[in-house]
């Protein structure tokens, strides 16, 4: 949750700069309709190596629409968690789309922030949007699943997949091992480009005595 500091400042910021349709620039809201419209909304589910740990990959959307990397860019950074609900929802039409079957051995983890990370930008993108993916479906969350216990930079700053890969590993711990025993967890996270950081969280649930992993992406 927002620190009480994030949601002064952002107080002011809403004022001082009214929000604009991150593509058409409309005043109003982040994602206008007529632009929400636009994005392509994926019918079928991915299914990645099997050394990667994740069964299944629902990813809504290509990261590399322009307007959905700019989404997720002014999500993640600056004062407009509002977009959380967008985006969870485009997650939700593909599941949907894709025929996701609710299980009842499912449970929901996000991936986590580390902790200074998550001090420094009041946030996590990946847990608001797995609040709202759970509530949706009805599955229980469970935010304190994982921890991440190396403060790894950015990936999305890193253009080289080896570097991206060794970057993030052993990044994450299971920190509630009763939550995931024997569960299928689905793991939620803004975007995936190599697949990196589900395989690393996939690994650290199994080890934890999970049963699969599938991965909620809203792009990749
Ligand atoms: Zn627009």
């Amino acid at each position: 949750m927002p620190s009480l500091k994030n949601k002064v400042l952002k107080f002011f910021f809403d004022i001082l700069f009214p929000a604009f349709c991150v593509g058409c620039k409309k005043e109003g809201r982040f994602l206008c309709p007529s632009c929400r419209q636009k994005i392509v909304v994926k019918r079928v589910p991915e299914y990645p190596p099997q050394k990667t740990g994740v069964k299944t990959l629902f990813a809504a959307t290509d990261y590399h629409a322009k307007l959905i990397s700019d989404l997720i860019a002014r999500y993640k950074y600056g004062f407009a968690d509002e977009l959380h609900a967008d985006l969870a929802d485009l997650l939700i039409e593909h599941a949907r789309r894709a025929q996701f079957q609710k299980r009842d051995d499912h449970i929901i983890a996000a991936v986590p922030l580390h902790r200074r990370r998550l001090h420094w930008r009041g946030f996590n993108q990946a847990d608001l949007l797995a609040r709202r993916v759970a509530g949706h479906f009805a599955i229980p969350y469970r935010p304190g699943a994982l921890a991440r216990i190396k403060n790894t930079a950015p990936q999305i700053e890193m253009t080289d997949r080896k570097d991206r890969l060794e970057n993030i590993k052993g990044a994450f711990a299971c920190v509630d091992k009763s939550a995931v025993r024997n569960k299928t967890v689905i793991l939620v996270d803004d975007v995936s480009t190599t697949g990196a950081t589900l395989a690393e969280c996939a690994w650290a649930l199994k080890q934890a005595g999970a049963r699969s992993v599938i991965g909620f992406v809203v792009a990749k």
